[in-house]
């Protein structure tokens, strides 16, 4: 599909003011209702509202039509740069979610352009996973040892303005071809070790059904690969292409997952709720990858209203991701430390099932890490010191090595830990040989008259 192609006669029907305004008295992201008002015509009456390629064709994809819904842009020519770099696409549907036309509505900014897209520091690059590098054939991503991602296409139904691949997603909309699947085939069968293959893009499941099982029944004909993933968009900004017939078709690749990215409680809609729900009474198990986006869903407050929502829908929080240094998105990057902050809140006040695991996506093809707050406090031989969430410190014993010989406790168990500095027995615990004491010592035996240090 051309760009030229989604010219969307209908785009100018969704006027400012048939913008969603429930929660219009609270403050930017704080509305707890579900959306449930639409641009006209209103969804029940309108059979193609709910199409999915009615939504597709229909995408605002083009400066003059970004202005045409928000007037207020028509200034920032610049945009058309922008748009140019980075391409743009919002669907009819995720439009109707914003609820004021500004940089404080969440759904705006993670659709919208912004000029900041174009001020990026030297750090940041195109491609900081280096994909490109762990591309053993064009179009599979080979890092870890027992995982391989599929790129399905280049195409998203809506390009979010802080993705991580903002440097293929649209910039020409194509599909996986029918010689390059046979090439990851290929490449999959000589590679037993790799169990597990995540179609990823772009969006996969913005392909036609017949194209999608077509890359899931040549996956499954490598007798190797025993779950596939699927990374998708599709629940949060164009749900209704979750169809029956699409279900139907998934059923039958069993076991496949889906991960899906919902990153602010404003997103789940009556409409994200049917998708999901669909998808998982096709027995398909859901995870979420959010990313954490400054201004968006750096409030831990957010997040958790957001956790709460997703597990209702049968959706499990996967990843909370630390945004990625590519190009264009430093206006959306949090510190570090703030997702750790988020996740101290979140331990104790939501079930486990609820919470992420925050990870940062290491540059130079790292792999993802875990960043955990601290909950070990000390260590020794025989008690971890550890912390729970609201603070309160206890001590865990050890497993007791006894003698075999007559029950005694061996030596080492009884050395010093923090405890012994802490109470003054001890003050220093440090290691055996380390070059800077050797060094001391050398030191010492040359003047030990002088320095006295016998
Ligand atoms: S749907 Fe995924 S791949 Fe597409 S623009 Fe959004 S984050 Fe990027």
């Amino acid at each position: 599909m051309s760009r030229q192609s989604c010219a969307g006669d209908d785009v100018s029907s969704l006027a400012v003011s048939s913008l969603c305004n429930a929660g219009d008295d609270e403050p930017p992201g704080q509305c707890t209702q579900v959306c449930t008002r639409r641009p006209t015509p209103p969804p029940a009456e309108s059979p193609q509202w709910q199409d999915w390629r009615w939504q597709i064709n229909r995408r605002i994809r083009r400066f003059d039509q970004l202005v045409a819904l928000f007037p207020d842009l028509a200034e920032q020519k610049q945009l058309e740069q922008v748009i140019g770099k980075y391409p743009m696409a919002i669907t009819p549907y995720y439009a109707s979610l914003i609820r004021r036309a500004d940089l404080s509505d969440p759904i705006f900014q993670m659709c919208v352009p912004q000029v900041r897209e174009l001020l990026d520091p030297p750090f940041l690059s195109p491609d900081p996973l280096e994909e490109g590098m762990d591309m053993p054939v064009p179009g599979l991503v080979h890092r870890y040892p027992d995982r391989a991602l599929v790129i399905a296409t280049t195409m998203c139904s809506m390009y979010c303005r802080h993705c991580t691949r903002k440097r293929v997603a649209g910039t020409r909309e194509s599909s996986i071809s029918r010689r390059r699947l046979a090439q990851v085939v290929e490449y999959l069968g000589k590679h037993p070790e790799i169990h597990d293959v995540i179609i990823s893009g772009g969006d996969p499941l913005v392909l036609p059904t017949e194209q999608i099982e077509m890359v899931l029944s040549s996956l499954r004909q490598v007798p190797s690969v025993d779950i596939i993933r699927i990374g998708t968009r599709v629940p949060v900004v164009l749900p209704q292409r979750i169809t029956d017939e699409l279900t139907t078709m998934l059923r039958r690749y069993h076991p496949l997952w889906i991960n899906t990215h919902f990153n602010h409680p404003q997103e789940i809609t009556p409409e994200s709720i049917e998708a999901c729900r669909k998808l998982a009474d096709a027995g398909v198990p859901l995870g979420n990858q959010s990313v954490l986006l400054r201004g968006i869903n750096d409030d831990a407050k957010v997040l958790e209203r957001l956790y709460r929502g997703l597990v209702k829908m049968r959706v499990r929080p996967y990843y909370l991701y630390q945004c990625d240094l590519v190009r264009g998105v430093e206006h959306f990057r949090t510190p570090i430390s703030k997702g750790i902050e988020i996740m101290e809140y979140l331990r104790g006040r939501l079930s486990g099932l609820a919470i992420p695991m925050f990870v940062v996506d290491a540059p130079h093809g790292g792999g993802k890490i875990p960043v955990l707050p601290t909950y070990v406090v000390s260590m020794s031989p025989t008690h971890t010191v550890i912390r729970n969430f609201e603070g309160m410190l206890v001590s865990y014993p050890e497993p007791c090595r006894f003698s075999p010989e007559d029950g005694s406790v061996p030596s080492d168990a009884s050395a010093p830990g923090v405890w012994e500095l802490s109470s003054g027995q001890y003050s220093r615990i440090q290691p055996a040989q380390t070059v800077r004491q050797e060094r001391r010592d050398h030191i010492c035996l040359a003047h030990q008259e002088q320095l006295g240090c016998a």
